[in-house]
C-alpha cells in the first residue's frame, strides 16, 4: 500500500499530514503527487470529496520546502483560483494546515468584502494567494499584486468557474501570469470548454482522473418521491423529522426558494439556515459554522453556494427540486457519504421534473428507486410515472447553465455593479497568433498565450 512517505514528500509536509490523521493517500493523491513533484503540469478530473485539495496542496508545499525563496512585497509564489468564497477559505485552510511546519504565508482575495484589507495584506507579499477571479482582476487593476515570483498556478473547480461566467476574468488573469510556471487544472467534469482551457493553459499535462463524472457515489442510498409541488413542504418536514438524520443539506433551485423553505420549516418547528448568493459573507460563514458545529442541523443551499462546502457528517441530502444540469445531481449527493461514511439522498420530483430525473439516470446509468411514502403522508404520493413516455425539456428558469457570459449573475461572487470592462482592470492584451499551439516541427512548448510579443522577450 502506498504511504505519504513513499510519495517522497518533504518530511515537514508529511508531519503535518500525519497531524490531520490521514493514513494513506487517496487515489487522486497517489496519481497526482508524483508527476507534480517532477514539475509536470496536470489535468485532474476529480470531484470534491476525493482529496483533490491535498493532491495539489501537498506537492506545492513540497516544492516550496525544496526551493526556498524570500517573499517580495505584493508578490505571490502560488496562485490558486477558485469559483466561490467558501472554497477559497477551504483551500486556504488546507494550505495553512499542511504548511504548519513550514514558513508559508497564505492570503485570501474574494469578492463580497472590502478590497482595502486585501490590498494592505498583499503589500507584504504572500507565498500563497487563493482568489476568486473577479476580485483578483480588481486587485491586478489596482496594482495590488504582481506575479513576478509566481511559479505555480492552480485552477480549482474550473468547470464551476466557467459555469459562473468567470471565463473572461480568468483570461484577464492569465495575461498577467508568467509563462514559466507549473499549472494544475482541476475540474469535476470535462466539458469541451475545459478541454479548450487545458489545451491553452497547460503544457504537456499528465492527466489523472478519479470517480468519473457520471458515476454516482456508491455509498449513497438514493431514492425519489413523486409528488405535486404543493406537497413538497409537508414531505420535506416529514423527511427532516426522521430521528436518523444527523445533518441534512437541502437543495433549492433558487435563492428565494431557499429562503421560502427556511420559513416553511420554521412553521413546522424545524430550525434551518439558508446559504446562497444573496446572503452576506458573515451570514454565510455563520450559517456554515452552525451547520458544522451541529447547532443547526438543516442547511438549505443553492447549487452554487453549496459547491465546495466540505462538512463531514452530512447524513442526508434532500433535493427539494432536481437540478436541471444532471452532473449537478452527482455533486449534490456527493456532499454526503464523505470520508468513508454512508449517506442518503432523497429527491422530491414533480411531473415537470421528470425530464431532469431521466437525464440524471442517463448519466448515472442507474434508475433511482421510488421510496415508500413517509408514514401518514401516503396520500401525497403520486403514482409512479410511466418512463416510456416521451418527455420534453421543461421551459422556465434555469438553475445553472454553462456559459461564457461575463460575471455578475453568479452567486459565488458579489456583484460590483459595474461592467467587467470598467472595473479598473488592465486592458486586455492582444493574443499571439501562435497562442496555445505547438511550435513548428511538432515539439510541444509552453503556450505563449498570455503575453504580448514585447513582454515575451
Ligand atoms: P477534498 O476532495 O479536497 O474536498 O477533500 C475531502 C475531504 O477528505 C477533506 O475533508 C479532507 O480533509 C479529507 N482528506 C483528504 N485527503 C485525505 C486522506 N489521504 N485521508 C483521509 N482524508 C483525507
Amino acid at each position: 500500500m502506498t504511504t505519504f512517505n513513499d510519495l517522497g514528500l518533504d518530511r515537514m509536509v508529511i508531519k503535518a499530514v500525519a497531524g490531520q490523521g490521514y493514513e494513506t493517500p487517496t487515489p487522486i493523491q497517489q496519481q497526482a503527487i508524483p508527476p507534480l513533484r517532477e514539475g509536470r503540469d496536470l489535468l485532474g478530473i476529480a470531484q470534491t470529496g476525493t482529496g483533490k485539495t491535498a493532491a495539489f496542496t501537498l506537492p506545492t508545499l513540497d516544492k516550496m520546502a525544496r526551493k526556498k525563496q524570500q517573499k517580495q512585497p505584493k508578490s505571490v509564489r502560488v496562485l490558486v483560483l477558485v469559483p466561490t468564497r467558501e472554497l477559497a477559505y477551504q483551500v486556504a485552510d488546507s494550505f495553512k494546515a499542511y504548511s504548519k511546519f513550514l514558513k508559508c504565508w497564505v492570503e485570501v482575495a474574494i469578492g463580497g468584502v472590502k478590497i482595502g484589507g486585501q490590498i494592505r495584506a498583499l503589500k507584504r507579499g504572500a507565498e500563497v494567494l487563493v482568489a476568486t477571479p473577479g476580485r483578483l482582476v480588481d486587485l491586478i487593476g489596482q496594482n495590488a499584486v504582481n506575479f513576478d515570483q509566481l511559479d505555480t498556478l492552480i485552477l480549482d473547480e474550473a468547470d464551476h468557474m466557467l459555469d459562473l461566467g468567470f471565463a473572461r476574468d480568468l483570461r484577464k488573469v492569465m495575461e498577467h501570469v508568467p509563462d514559466a510556471r507549473q499549472t494544475m487544472l482541476f475540474s469535476a467534469t470535462m466539458p469541451k470548454e475545459i478541454e479548450a482551457l487545458a489545451k491553452e493553459y497547460l503544457f504537456d499535462p499528465v492527466k489523472v482522473s478519479v470517480a468519473p463524472e457520471s458515476t454516482t457515489a456508491e455509498r449513497v442510498t438514493q431514492g425519489v418521491h413523486h409528488v405535486a409541488k404543493s406537497s413538497k413542504p409537508r414531505m420535506l418536514a416529514s423527511i427532516l423529522s426522521d430521528p436518523g438524520i444527523d445533518r441534512a443539506l437541502v437543495f433549492a433551485r433558487t435563492k428565494h426558494g431557499a429562503d421560502a423553505i427556511v420559513r416553511q420549516l420554521d412553521k413546522a418547528g424545524i430550525e434551518a439556515k439558508a446559504i446562497h448568493g444573496n446572503k452576506s459573507q458573515p451570514q454565510r460563514t455563520k450559517a456554515l459554522e452552525a451547520f458544522r458545529d451541529g447547532t443547526c442541523n438543516v442547511l438549505i443551499a443553492t447549487d452554487i453556494a453549496a459547491r465546495g462546502i466540505d462538512v463531514r457528517g452530512v447524513s442526508h441530502v434532500v433535493n427539494y427540486e432536481l437540478p436541471n444540469v444532471p452532473e449537478q445531481y452527482v455533486h449534490r449527493i456527493g456532499r454526503t457519504a464523505r470520508a468513508g461514511a454512508d449517506g442518503v439522498a432523497v429527491s422530491l420530483v414533480t411531473a415537470d421534473e421528470l425530464y431532469y430525473l431521466c437525464e440524471i439516470e442517463k448519466i448515472t446509468r442507474a434508475e433511482i428507486p421510488v421510496l415508500d411514502a413517509p408514514e401518514g403522508l401516503e396520500d401525497l404520493i403520486l403514482p409512479t410515472p410511466d418512463r416510456s413516455m416521451k418527455l420534453v425539456k421543461p421551459k422556465g428558469p434555469q438553475t445553472q447553465q454553462r456559459s461564457n457570459k461575463p460575471r455578475g449573475g453568479g452567486q459565488g461572487q458579489a456583484k460590483t455593479g459595474r461592467p467587467a470592462a470598467k472595473r479598473g482592470a488592465a486592458p486586455a492584451k492582444k493574443k499571439s497568433p501562435a497562442a496555445g499551439r505547438g511550435a513548428p516541427g511538432g515539439k510541444p512548448r509552453r503556450p505563449r498565450n498570455n503575453k504580448p510579443k514585447a513582454a515575451r522577450a
